[in-house]
């Protein structure tokens, strides 16, 4: 099978270069002209994974069906798993898929492309941290998130029947998605509480492990302030200097001494998946594709985009790895391989443009800083606006997907969801 333009991994960045594509070039020259290969089957947008985690957000309303969403955005799409590449055939292999009883869904197969796209996201870096990927629980997709979802319920019936009535919990990496999820935890607590009696209230212990000396460390020092104060408000424990040096079922043994916990989640780092290594293509050691300014690789009309690419910002640092710059690189590439199928000159280099960064700490509150494009100059935003902002880039990526109308539709139908049967998801 032949496509002109493949894209592996319909994430952020991905499912958005997909649908732009599709609708461009799909509604007239039929939709096998891009391709989209995932090895899911719905996609939900990564940042809110947090929140599924916690229940606030229903993974079953939030996701979006691929075969759907190429049939309106008229491209194809493959459930596939990416195994390897020939690079001089310009060919590629998916993988098998099963089902959770292990039946074959989908067999392996390989196709053939003219332009590559890969999308592939990122996982989590345990750096080398014993027990850590055997004990803690990840968010690195709608599974996980589930899973967790489905061991914070049972411990919270746990705990109200206890005679402790406490539960800990330990996050470990006090980045944007520890401290997210520790402020949507004590949401899901809140809610829960309010639906037990007096004698099964039961307090919940949250500790964020951070071996930096601020949480928040890649974002300026004030948001990383604001939000110590707005967390300690919470009694949510943050441990700065602290180094995790094993994982235990029930415990982090750290620098500082012992964290009993009965769950712990790992958010401390990220890297590319090491199958990327064995694609022959150059990878860092974060087993990134290393793209030059146009985000292709050394191979010609092989491009990485998203998590998964290293490409240089400001001379030595790297573009971050963000929904944000996934989403400029989605129209960057889009721009590009447009031209490049009009046979039109190439497209300047990649410029990524930081906006700045918002930081959700629960239903009304947000804190964050935009960066002012003309004046450069950095605006600090707080409560519920930062929280609008905030969730204004979840609306954006909706609308590159299902344009304006169907995100009205949905986040009114999600509103009024939420109205009948309450925020959290607790069967
Ligand atoms: C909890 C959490 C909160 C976050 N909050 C923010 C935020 O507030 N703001 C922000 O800018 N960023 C945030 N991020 C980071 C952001 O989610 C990522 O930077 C962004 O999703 C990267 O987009 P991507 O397209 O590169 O990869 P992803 O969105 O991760 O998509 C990768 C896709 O590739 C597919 N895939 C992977 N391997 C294969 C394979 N071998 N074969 C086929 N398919 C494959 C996956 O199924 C997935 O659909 C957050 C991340 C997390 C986990």
């Amino acid at each position: 099978m032949h496509h002109d333009i493949v894209i592996i991994g319909g994430g952020a960045g991905g499912l958005e270069l997909a649908a732009h594509l599709g609708r461009h070039l799909g509604r007239t020259q039929g939709p096998q002209k891009v391709l989209l290969v995932d090895r899911s089957v719905f996609h939900i947008w990564k940042p809110t994974l947090h929140e599924v985690a916690a229940g606030t957000l229903d993974a079953h309303q939030e996701g979006l069906s691929y075969t759907i969403l190429a049939r309106r955005n008229h491209f194809s799409f493959a459930l596939g798993d990416l195994q390897g590449l020939d690079l001089a055939a310009r060919c590629l292999t998916l993988g098998e898929i099963r089902d959770e009883d292990g039946q074959q869904m989908v067999p392996a197969r390989t196709l053939s492309f003219r332009w590559l796209v890969l999308a592939l996201g990122s996982g989590s870096n345990f750096f080398g941290t014993p027990g850590a990927a055997e004990h803690a629980f990840v968010l690195e997709q709608a599974s996980d998130a589930e899973r967790f979802r489905r061991h914070l319920l049972a411990a919270f019936t746990r705990a109200a029947f206890s005679s402790q009535k406490t539960l800990g919990v330990a996050i470990v990496g006090g980045g944007a998605t520890g401290v997210e999820l520790s402020a949507e935890l004590l949401e899901a607590h809140q809610e829960v509480q309010e639906g037990f009696g007096a004698e099964q209230r039961f307090r919940l212990d949250i500790s964020i492990v951070e071996a930096a000396p601020r949480i928040l460390g890649g974002l300026p020092e004030r948001i990383s302030t604001q939000a110590t104060t707005a967390l300690a408000r919470k009694q949510v424990r943050v441990m700065t200097n602290t180094k995790v040096l094993e994982v235990r079922a029930d415990r982090l043994i750290t620098s500082a001494g012992e964290l009993p916990a009965e769950l712990i989640v790992w958010a401390a780092g990220i890297q590319a998946a090491e199958a990327n290594t064995r694609l022959g293509l150059q990878t860092n050691r974060a087993h990134q594709f290393v793209v030059g300014p146009r985000l292709e690789t050394a191979v010609p009309g092989i491009f990485a985009m998203g998590d998964c690419a290293a490409c240089v910002w400001h001379g030595e640092r790297q573009v971050p790895a963000r929904a944000q710059a996934a989403h400029q690189q989605a129209h960057y590439l889009y721009r590009c391989l447009k031209a490049a199928l009009q046979e039109r000159r190439h497209e300047p280099p990649f410029v990524y443009q930081d906006f700045g960064s918002l930081v959700s700490l629960g239903e009304n509150k947000g804190v964050g800083n935009l960066m002012g494009g003309l004046t450069g100059r950095n605006f600090f935003v707080e409560g519920l606006i930062a929280k609008w902002m905030y969730m204004s880039l979840h609306l954006m990526h909706h609308r590159a997907i299902l344009g304006l109308g169907g995100t009205a539709v949905l986040a009114m139908a999600r509103l009024l969801q939420r109205r009948v049967s309450g925020r959290l998801k607790l069967h």
